[in-house]
């Protein structure tokens, strides 16, 4: 089959690799139908994760058309048509049953890894270095689903592929960083990043209850699709007085919560045998962990910071000061996606959000290599890229 591999740094192939195959009875196979490039793929292009192997197969938000089903896989019939949650859960685990799907125990077979960093294990992820597992990602024609009784979920014919397809990721995504804002009416929350979490951080604000959106990006084009697509009131942060401008805006008061949808170019650092190469690409990356700082400053007391972003290690100069003295909340962490699949294709389903308004690129999977330079150079006014097998 055709599948995208990484090589190096902003070096993807499409290239022709062996077919997946049943490895375990719980296991699925999947013909790919539609895939997309996430802006966490950008961390892999850019070589700045850790543990990533010359070959691996990237890409985690997938869906297709079921082939194959091993013999414990009582849920799914060959035929299905599913869209499939990034993190691999197993269903079974404390962390499972308690709907924390992104936390599970037993998904990760290089545990190993992440306890030594991060204390505990976290899920393995499609398509997303060794540290998450070494799984084999989606942006191919076919991929071998583990746990496939819990994760792939059914979608229906009247939806199209494009509908749908952002329910692997970035619509939960966007969706639980506003969720935990814990909006209430009358609520301003002010977003960091107006890339595609971005967007659907500030739809699923409005969902939510929210009175009022301020989106902070520096690219007009994403700014002005937060403004024209999502409603969302917007700001430059390269003009010098955005942070004042903010204050402005919510009465001296700041916002009730802010988001960060922007994160840190490092996910999966700090293995001491890595932790100098992660202080490396922190150093390439100063706006990076400008937004989190920038969130804490202008959050009002008392209030919420909410993170999407990835982050991977360890954060120099973070103003835990400010936090304290504000005494702000913070939530973040990988989506539990499973968790908000039925809702949300709800939402998609009853038309109170249509989610192809983030896509600017449809391309065929073999010129994938050219839809990863143009997302990482924001070409062509780039947000969203999908990839058709
Ligand atoms: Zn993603
Ligand atoms: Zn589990």
């Amino acid at each position: 089959m055709k599948a995208v591999c990484w090589h190096d740094t902003h070096d993807v192939r499409v290239e022709n690799v062996p077919d997946p195959t049943i490895l375990n009875p719980r296991d699925a196979i999947i013909k790919i139908t539609l895939t997309a490039i996430c802006g966490s793929d950008l961390h892999l292009y850019d070589g700045v994760i850790p543990s990533m192997q010359a070959g691996d197969i990237l890409g985690h938000e997938f869906m297709g058309e079921v082939v194959e089903v091993g013999s414990e896989v009582t849920n799914l019939k060959v035929g299905d048509r599913v869209v499939v949650p990034f993190p691999i859960a197993c269903g079974n685990c404390f962390y499972c049953q308690n709907e924390l799907y992104s936390a599970c125990d037993n998904s990760n077979p290089n545990a190993w890894m992440s306890e030594k960093l991060y204390g505990h294990t976290v899920a393995g992820i499609f398509g997303y270095s060794h540290l998450m597992g070494g799984y084999a990602g989606g942006q191919a024609e076919y991929v071998r689903v583990p746990f496939a009784d819990v994760g792939p979920f059914k979608v229906p014919d009247s939806l199209s592929d494009e509908q749908v397809l952002f329910l692997t990721d970035i619509f939960p995504t966007g969706y639980m960083a506003a969720e935990n804002c814990e909006i209430k009416p009358g609520d301003t929350i002010a977003v960091w990043g107006a890339g595609p979490v971005g967007q659907f951080v500030i739809k699923s604000a409005f969902l939510l209850g929210a009175e009022r959106v301020i989106a902070i990006d520096r690219v007009e084009s994403r700014l002005l699709l937060a403004q024209e697509q999502g409603g969302a009131n917007t700001l430059n942060y390269e003009d010098d007085d955005f942070m004042e401008a903010l204050q402005d805006m919510t009465g001296g008061r700041g916002p009730d919560a802010c988001i960060d949808a922007v994160g840190l170019e490092a996910h999966g650092t700090g293995l001491d045998a890595w932790y100098d190469r992660a202080k490396q690409a922190l150093m390439m990356q100063t706006d990076r962990p400008t937004a989190v700082r920038q969130a804490i400053q202008a959050c009002r007391k008392g209030g919420i910071v909410s993170i999407p972003g990835v982050y991977g290690g360890f954060l120099d100069k973070f103003p835990l000061g400010a936090a304290f003295g504000k005494g702000l909340t913070f939530k973040m962490g990988q989506t539990h996606v499973h968790r908000y699949l039925q809702p949300l294709l709800e939402h998609i389903a009853q038309g109170s959000i249509d989610p192809t308004f983030i896509i600017t690129h449809r391309m065929p999977l073999t010129e994938a290599a050219e839809g990863y330079k143009l997302f990482k150079q924001e070409r062509d006014e780039c947000v969203k890229v999908v990839l058709e097998p």
